[in-house]
């Protein structure tokens, strides 16, 4: 049978789930807040078993073999000196490509930009979903892939009033992206090709090569991921996010931090940590901040009601998992609904997913709590 199914969010757990749903022959819709969608928004990230799997599925596997290659991983002293070094080679891939290679295999009458799911009315048989610009739409199935400020969530948990945030961790990773050729010399010939770690009490510092915006792997053309792992006060977030206007967003974005947060950030980092990723630091023009979220839900179905992605499991960024877990999601639920009732699909759906979200939320939880010790990124 045919389903008419909305999806709430349109990154790549959202189109995980509608490219492999039109496939079985279902009406797909995603609705994606973004005004112009996600292209060049993302970064790099590491190919695990589900993502590469995903890809053979729909014919994109080149996807999981294009991207950067770190030889060796070092941990810097403060100095800036090499402590230790370790060969292990790891690829980064390119977020922007796996986004790209998706959205491309769903024609454009599918994928609704600037719909930002705003209502939500659930009944046994139907889901009635209402966008902030008032369209309306009826569903047989709703699938919440809208992230971890998930609205979706509240619904499936039965708590319709409120929006259930995840739980701030008390640590925040500062970020940056910067373009290859922007990297000072010293820095780039010490830091490229590597996995670089610097570790201080309740810190970690890490950084490597990404893919370009357009998944460029050639030299000159790849960007320099750094990640800054500090302690955040939960009242000196609030007042970050609220300073920059942001009252109820989850992270800052590049260009949103209030500028003297940035230049404290620089600063900071002149004196603690190493010169190759203070120079980093330096030569980023909009660090952003993604304050660390844990998140599970208790449950993630409710009537025709579904979570998918980070709307259902906040995991910590150490584990690199979301995307892998967002995709074991919708091949789990895809396979779900071959040949059985809704009902007992989507039940199916959930005892095969609940305890594997759990699962990753605990390991993310166990590698934050050795934040100053080594952690695989
Ligand atoms: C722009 C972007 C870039 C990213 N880059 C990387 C990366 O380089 N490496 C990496 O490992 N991970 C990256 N991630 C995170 C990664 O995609 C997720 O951790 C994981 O894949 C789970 O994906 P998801 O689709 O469940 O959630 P997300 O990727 O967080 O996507 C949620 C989507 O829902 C949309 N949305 C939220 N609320 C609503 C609403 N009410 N109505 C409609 N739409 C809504 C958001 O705009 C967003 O597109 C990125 C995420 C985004 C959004």
């Amino acid at each position: 049978m045919s389903l008419r199914i909305g999806i709430a969010g349109g990154s790549v757990g959202g189109l995980f789930a509608a490219v492999l749903l039109a496939r079985q022959g279902h009406q797909v819709t995603v609705m994606e807040r973004a005004r112009h969608g996600l292209a060049r928004r993302g970064a790099g990230l590491v190919v695990q078993e589900q993502v590469e799997r995903i890809l053979r599925m729909v014919g994109l596997p080149r996807v999981a073999e294009t991207g950067v290659w770190a030889n060796e991983r070092i941990v810097l002293d403060l100095r800036g000196h090499v402590a230790t070094r370790e060969r292990r080679p790891q690829m980064q891939m390119s977020w922007d490509l796996l986004y790209d290679g998706f959205r491309q295999l769903l024609p454009d009458s599918l994928y609704l930009t600037g719909a930002t799911v705003n209502d939500i009315e659930p009944s046994d048989r139907h889901v009635n979903v209402t966008l902030a610009d008032g369209r309306r739409f009826e569903f047989d199935l709703l699938i919440g892939a809208d992230g971890q400020g998930s609205i979706v969530r509240s619904i499936v948990n039965g708590e319709a009033a409120k929006i259930i945030r995840p739980d701030y961790v008390g640590y925040a990773a500062w970020r940056g992206l910067v373009a290859e050729n922007a990297m000072p010399r010293q820095a780039a010939d010490l830091l490229f090709e590597r996995f670089a770690f610097h570790f201080a009490e309740g810190e970690q510092a890490l950084g490597y090569l990404v893919p370009g915006p357009d998944g460029q792997t050639a030299m000159g053309e790849r960007r320099y991921n750094w990640v800054w792992y500090r302690q955040l006060p939960a009242e000196q977030l609030r007042e970050l996010l609220s300073d920059a206007q942001r009252t109820g967003a989850l992270s800052l974005g590049p260009g949103e931090l209030p500028p003297a947060v940035s230049e404290a950030l620089v600063a900071d980092a002149q004196t603690q940590l190493p010169p190759p990723f203070a120079a980093a630091v330096a030569a980023e023009a909009q660090p952003f901040v993604q304050p660390i979220y844990d998140y599970e839900s208790p449950r993630m179905v409710n009537r025709r009601v579904v979570l998918l992605g980070d709307a259902a499991f906040v995991a910590r960024p150490h584990t690199a998992m979301g995307v892998a877990k967002a995709a074991g999601d919708a091949m789990a639920l895809a396979n779900a609904l071959v040949g059985r009732p809704l009902d007992e699909a989507l039940a199916a759906y959930e005892q095969a997913r609940l305890s594997q979200g759990r699962a990753i939320v605990d390991y993310g939880r166990r590698l934050g709590q050795s934040l100053s010790m080594p952690v695989t990124p």
